[in-house]
């Protein structure tokens, strides 16, 4: 795997920074929807599950996006030190057709698949 060139570092930086403004945005407006279910209410049983369930899914993706933006942050930092694209793991270049898909993967392919069987 290639190391990244000057202007494939640049466009997923570019990437980055859009991602973690897009993340921003979700994480603002799922904290105020996510206060809106109020359990104490009588507003029936079917409504209350369905309520409960909306919850459940929008405290997951909360979750989610989260956690996305945590390893967006992480390689934003690492183009700062000039260390960005490389594996974590075993410190060989990412790759730019993997990083295009997911600018903030902080794994190579295999290292990614690896940590995935451990689990
Ligand atoms: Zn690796």
């Amino acid at each position: 795997m290639a190391e990244l060139t000057a202007t494939q570092q640049n466009s997923l930086q570019s990437k980055l920074s859009e991602l973690k403004e897009e993340l921003e945005v979700l994480l603002a407006s799922s904290s105020a929807s996510s206060q809106t279910v109020d359990l104490d209410q009588p507003i029936g049983r079917l409504s209350r599950m369905d309520a409960l369930q909306q919850q459940a899914m929008a405290k997951a993706n909360r979750a989610g996006h989260q956690m996305r933006l945590t390893l967006v942050d992480a390689a934003l930092m690492a183009i700062k030190r000039g260390c960005y694209g490389e594996c974590r793991r075993c410190e060989e270049p990412i790759g730019f057709s993997r990083l295009n898909v997911r600018p903030e993967s902080p794994f190579c392919y295999e290292c990614q698949e690896q940590s995935e069987k451990i689990r």
